[in-house]
């Protein structure tokens, strides 16, 4: 028999660490000899430098601030003394919302957050103590326009800086999102970044800043709705009201950076959509629309009860990027409860996704009396490859006969006369 030596053998004297440790030449051995002490130092320089501008531990927790040095790391932050600081004592916020109707309502979520703390608002920028951009990233011109208005407000604050009253801006929402770090250095006077969900932390994030310091948080959360804070509805028309539903966006359509801007899909429990509608019709509010960035993937799946195994119905010939979602309570079952609270309200909802259309759908909306008819069916392409190319998971058959279908379930004299719609989903992309 042949004799096998096996594929690895040490040696008694083999001492990994010793070789671990020992230079990896390339080049001679003698002149890296010399140079090695040298070598080694500049790679550990190197190394700790990379360590030191790369992502901190502060970063991975929600609630994190980019901005904290090696000495704050290890602050205690008491709870009492910290619960003081994050009061609002009164200062004047002021909000200015760009994007779309989404944004608007995150601006009244952030307010209620805000007011519950101390807070009081303001219109007149002049005014303002604190003042908050609520931010969106969709097309570059929003950017530049929000870049263009950072200006403005730099020199304001400029010129409050040595006044009693200084000015702290925040930038929140969708750009908070996407460029972080490139606002906080590039723009240095603003003070803190408040990611679309990391409203909650602003309280927080200001009483950092007060200090003297940049905050931010800008951590995603696949959990947050906001379901318990009931936003404040800033509007002096008072009869009709926006509430949001649910977030976020798994569709991945190749052009768009809302899943990286907002999230992961999530919805908020229905118990709490039909406390706040309730709350509303008690207002004397008489038109509600109901909010999300894909607002007919709405899937409630707060109880156990709601997650049977039933998979998803979609509309005919669409499909989906990813695995086809199971249970929960759907967007038919909230339309059906929110449309029974008040025969009088109109009810509304804004955007949907063609692809969550299914039968029972468009029947609840023919069937119930207070349910507008009228949808926004975002068309984005004729062209099949074009459509391809987007990832939006159908084709210009598969649009066409969902037309046909919406026709033939709500005839046409009950439909409101509406625009055919160009734009895409939430963001008119
Ligand atoms: S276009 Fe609409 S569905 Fe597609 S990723 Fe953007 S928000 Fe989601």
């Amino acid at each position: 028999m042949r004799n096998v030596k096996p594929f690895l053998c040490f040696s008694k004297r083999w001492t990994p660490l010793r070789w671990l440790n020992k230079p990896r030449y390339c080049s001679n051995p003698s002149t890296a000899a010399v140079s090695s002490g040298k070598n080694r130092k500049a790679l550990s320089d190197s190394f700790r430098s990379q360590i030191a501008s790369g992502p901190s531990f502060q970063d991975f927790i929600r609630g994190g601030s980019v901005n904290l040095s090696a000495d704050e790391h290890t602050e205690e932050r008491s709870y009492l003394s910290e619960e003081l600081q994050m009061v609002g004592n009164s200062r004047k916020v002021y909000f200015e919302t760009y994007g779309c109707q989404m944004n608007v309502n995150d601006t009244e979520i952030a307010w209620s957050i805000l007011m519950k703390k101390g807070y009081q608002r303001t219109a007149d920028l002049k005014q303002a103590d604190v003042v908050l951009l609520v931010t969106c990233s969709i097309r570059e011109k929003a950017e530049q326009t929000i870049w263009n208005r950072l200006q403005q407000l730099t020199a304001m604050k400029k010129k409050r800086l040595k006044s009693k009253s200084p000015m702290k801006i925040g930038i929140l929402g969708c750009m908070a999102e996407r460029l972080k770090m490139e606002l906080l250095e590039r723009e240095k006077l603003v003070d803190v970044l408040a990611g679309p969900d990391a409203y909650r932390d602003l309280p927080r994030l200001l009483a950092i800043a007060d200090g003297g310091q940049q905050a931010s948080n800008v951590l995603l959360s696949l959990e947050e709705t906001y379901a318990d804070v009931m936003p404040v509805q800033h509007g002096a028309q008072g009869y009709s009201a926006f509430v949001s539903i649910m977030r976020g966006c798994d569709n991945m359509c190749s052009y768009c950076i809302v899943p990286f801007t907002r999230g992961r899909e999530r919805s908020r429990p229905v118990r709490s959509i039909l406390e706040e509608v309730q709350m509303l019709s008690d207002q004397g509010v008489k038109e509600v629309t109901l909010l999300g960035q894909n607002v007919n993937s709405y899937r409630d799946t707060s109880e156990q009860q709601f997650c049977g195994p039933e998979l998803t119905k979609l509309s005919r010939g669409f499909d989906t990027v990813y695995r086809t979602k199971q249970g929960g309570l759907r967007f038919s079952d909230l339309l059906d409860q929110v449309s029974r609270i008040d025969p009088d309200m109109r009810i509304r909802f804004t955007s949907p996704h063609p692809k969550d259309f299914p039968d029972e759908v468009l029947q609840l909306i023919a069937e119930r009396q207070n349910i507008c008819k009228q949808i926004h069916l975002p068309a984005q392409s004729g062209s099949n490859q074009v459509l391809k190319a987007m990832r939006r998971g159908y084709t210009r058959e598969a649009y066409l006969d969902l037309v046909d279908n919406i026709k033939r379930i709500i005839p046409e004299r009950e439909r409101d006369a509406a625009a055919p719609a160009e734009e895409g989903c939430f963001i008119l992309g």
